[in-house]
């Protein structure tokens, strides 16, 4: 049980050395050259990348065969319509309420007012290309599943996933054992990420390091008003908007949900990519909330690309801080224009690093606000991108369980029990014992 424990808990000491440690590089060592180049960018930034190749490596074939299963256990294509409809429905409920609320408290507190605009502030930055709307519809589908596959894209995989696994339904008998294989690589993929899990606290560590080495948190200093209004209207919404909601919908304790999903935050908050957190979180829904495949397997990668709450959140605030720098006024209509376009735009953004601003530029082009703008925040940008992909990936597991559990496909067992899923040792097994395996 000691040893069980141990994991998420490790996993956060790790990181908070990571953090330290990397803070401290940057005020006392960062002309240090042989810091530099043996730490922060030699141990530091190999293990850290390793790290996150090794949880990307995950998630492509995770969320094939796991929707497979998942698919094929529902059993029943029009219980995959009202999932999918029911998911898409509270995502894009919470992510209106989550920029709502942003740009309430920000309208309140007015971060940005009577900020000095200096020239140079704004020169260095170019607007990055934002995908048109009608595009992101054409991209849902893949003209070649293959590169679908190759370059990751998650809407297009789920998309080809679905009709084929939609399909072995529709073959019947005769595609029985692939729906069974896929059941069997499912189970082994899940296993990988255990064993991933293990070298976690060391993964984390390396990339909070090397992050704050790079960082600093001095950074925050000038731009304090629009990062606190930023982080506490992350908090109020992770905290209080998202928890009224799943207890309204689901009747299950918030407190329980939370406390299951700190692994997965911390994951989100390390690498900030809610895609490559997808193996981590659709493992803390099932193993430890006790939601069943067949809904998590759906819900969690379709969140984790369409639904951003975190990221809502921050342009939300971002748009009224550079509002209120350039001294524009949006009126009502200018910020309804914002809550709308930040929907849309979640949809069509997948959670990697950084999309938030490509986001934030597609949002600011729409209300005629100037994208240079985006220059004013892109300093603190690294650590908000960590904190609200957080949030975003706590959103995605928070609608999944709500959605699980009106399709009564939740095991309220494992939901209560506090143990249910802890990481345990591995111990892999000696090739003498497969050997006796494989003789039976
Ligand atoms: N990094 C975020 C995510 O993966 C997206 C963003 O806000 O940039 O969810």
């Amino acid at each position: 049980m000691q040893a069980k424990q141990n994991m998420t808990t490790k996993i956060l000491i790790w990181m908070c050395a990571g953090l330290i440690l990397g803070s401290l590089i940057n005020a006392l060592a960062s002309d240090v050259a042989f810091v530099q180049d043996y730490f922060v960018n030699g141990l530091f930034h190999v293990a850290g990348a390793i790290f996150i190749n090794l949880l990307k490596m995950l998630v492509v074939p995770l969320v094939t065969f796991s929707l497979i299963c998942g698919v094929c256990g529902l059993g029943d294509i029009n219980k995959l319509g009202r999932v999918g409809l029911k998911a898409f429905l509270l995502f894009l409920l919470t992510t209106a309420l989550a920029i709502s609320l942003a740009i309430a408290v920000a309208t309140l507190v007015g971060p940005g007012q009577g900020f000095e605009l200096s020239n140079s502030a704004t020169s260095n930055f170019t607007a990055p290309a934002a995908p048109p709307i009608t595009q992101v519809f054409i991209d849902l589908v893949p003209s070649n599943p293959v590169a679908a596959y190759a370059n990751g894209n998650m809407l297009q995989i789920i998309f080809f996933t679905i009709l084929f696994a939609v399909s072995i339904l529709m073959v019947g008998e005769r595609a029985r054992p692939i729906a069974e294989a896929a059941e069997r690589l499912n189970e082994v993929m899940m296993q990988v990420v255990t064993v991933v899990m293990h070298i976690a606290p060391y993964g984390v560590f390396a990339l909070m390091a090397k992050t704050f080495s790079l960082q600093g948190l001095g950074l925050i200093l000038p731009m304090i008003s629009y990062f606190a209004v930023v982080a506490v209207v992350l908090l109020l919404h992770a905290g209080g908007t998202l928890m009224v909601i799943f207890k309204l919908f689901s009747k299950l304790d918030p407190l329980i949900f939370l406390r299951k999903m700190r692994t997965a935050q911390i994951f989100a908050f390390s690498t900030s990519s809610s895609n490559a957190t997808i193996p981590v979180t659709l493992r803390s829904v099932e193993k430890r909330l006790g939601v069943d495949n067949s809904t998590a397997s759906f819900v969690v990668p379709f969140g984790a690309t369409i639904n951003m709450d975190g990221t809502a959140i921050m342009q939300g605030v971002a748009t009224v801080f550079i509002a209120n720098v350039y001294g524009i006024d949006l009126g009502l209509m200018g910020y309804l224009t914002v809550i709308g376009m930040a929907v849309l735009a979640s949809i069509g953004t997948a959670g990697v690093p950084g999309v938030g601003l490509i986001m934030l530029a597609m949002v600011l082009n729409q209300v005629g606000l100037p994208v240079e703008g985006i220059a004013l925040i892109m300093g603190v940008d690294r650590l908000l991108d960590m904190m609200r992909t957080a949030v975003n990936v706590t959103g995605d597991a928070a609608i999944t369980t709500i959605v699980a559990k009106s399709e009564k496909n939740i095991s309220m067992e494992t939901f209560h029990d506090l143990n249910a899923g802890q990481v345990e040792e591995v111990h892999l097994p000696h090739a003498s014992q497969l050997d006796g395996q494989n003789q039976k």
